[in-house]
């Protein structure tokens, strides 16, 4: 597929897409249809829109392209999980990961090409920031990663790159596309959004009417801690982000996942476990703790097996649900905080 510079339809409502036609308007049932041909049936282009009038074809296709993304790379892991470059027209590249489980197939989606909060152990915030990416774009990387799949994706993550509060509304656009009945109909408890920790954008996200999950990056139970690792820890610290997450809980009467990853000597400690057992003490939550995954040339270093054992160990006796995500990958610098799209520049 190629990218073209013609604006794309994805990304767009049913009444937004009758609205984009002019000067006869689309009718609403042919809105339907396109997206049902895009979204459920995977047609790459309009011409394969058979039950579409061929005239209607041929000025949809004058106007708009389908997917605005061309895959630059595609990586397969040993371990099954797949990797995509994407390049957008402006030629800006992101990546996108399918993660396949034994009763899930996840799609890691990226919100943004870069990121711009900088966390010291991940290699997206090392390359700096680019844009936000359009709900046309994250939508459309979904396209390719349901391309790719032989049985249907189930669950979604904004775990790329990118800081998705960041990019709030076309992030919440994107997952409504996904969500509704006319997009990919993936109901909303299955769709994460994933943040290192934008107080504004939590409290936000807890007043909007669907269910999307909340995952919050919090890596470490001290500020000082945080501070060293998590610049945006300077903005919000934890006290205020811990509130923003009591909030929200309170609110949509959902739980909260903490991500937290196990960095060796850094925050991997008995005393980080206490403290973070005693942090989250009557916070409705989930505790994936991740093991660190190291892109290259990194100052910091993955956690033993033995500390991550003590760790979950202490944690688990005090707070009710604790799991270790098993990264899966590695050998294609896909898992967690590897993915940095310059595949192309920096082979890793
Ligand atoms: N910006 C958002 C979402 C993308 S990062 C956020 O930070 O939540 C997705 C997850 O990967 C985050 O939980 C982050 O803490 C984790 N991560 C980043 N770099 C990592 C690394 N090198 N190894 C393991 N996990 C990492
Ligand atoms: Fe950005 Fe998340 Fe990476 Fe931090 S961990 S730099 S917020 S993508």
């Amino acid at each position: 597929m190629t990218a073209s510079d013609k604006p794309s339809i994805l990304g767009l409502t049913p009444e937004q897409l009758v609205g984009a036609i002019r000067p006869e308007p689309l009718r609403p049932y042919q809105a339907r249809q396109i997206m049902a041909w895009v979204y459920r049936r995977g047609a790459v282009d309009f011409a394969a829109m058979t039950d579409l009038p061929a005239p209607l074809r041929k000025r949809l296709a004058g106007k708009f392209s389908v997917n605005p993304l061309r895959v630059a790379r595609a990586a397969k892991s040993s371990d099954g999980t797949e990797k995509l470059l994407l390049r957008a027209p402006d030629g800006k590249s992101f990546e996108c990961v399918l993660i396949p489980g034994r009763n899930r197939l996840t799609a890691c989606l990226s919100s943004q090409a870069g990121c711009r909060l900088g966390c010291a152990f991940c290699a997206t915030g090392s390359m700096g920031f680019s844009r936000g990416l359009t709900p046309a774009e994250m939508a459309g990387q979904l396209l390719h990663l349901k391309r790719l799949a032989e049985r249907p994706v189930t669950n979604l993550v904004f775990m790329g790159m990118g800081e998705p509060l960041d990019n709030y509304e076309n992030v919440l656009a994107a997952a409504r596309i996904v969500n509704s009945p006319e997009g990919f109909g993936l109901g909303a408890r299955h769709i994460t959004i994933s943040t290192a920790g934008l107080v504004p954008g939590i409290d936000r996200l807890s007043r909007e009417p669907e269910q999307f999950k909340l995952a919050v990056s919090l890596n470490a139970a001290d500020d000082r801690t945080r501070d060293s690792l998590m610049p945006v820890n300077r903005r919000y610290p934890i006290a205020e982000l811990l509130g923003a997450v009591k909030r929200y809980a309170v609110r949509t009467g959902k739980l909260v996942t903490f991500e937290y990853v196990l960095l060796a000597g850094v925050n991997d400690r008995p005393a980080d476990a206490r403290n973070l057992g005693r942090l989250l003490k009557g916070i409705p939550s989930k505790v994936n703790l991740i093991p660190f995954n190291s892109p290259g040339k990194a100052v910091f270093k993955p956690p033993s097996p033995a500390s991550v054992r003590g760790f979950l160990g202490l944690l688990s006796a005090v707070h009710p649900q604790v799991t270790i995500r098993a990264s899966q990958g590695r050998d294609i610098s896909a898992a967690c905080g590897m993915l940095k799209a310059s595949c192309t520049a920096q082979p890793q």
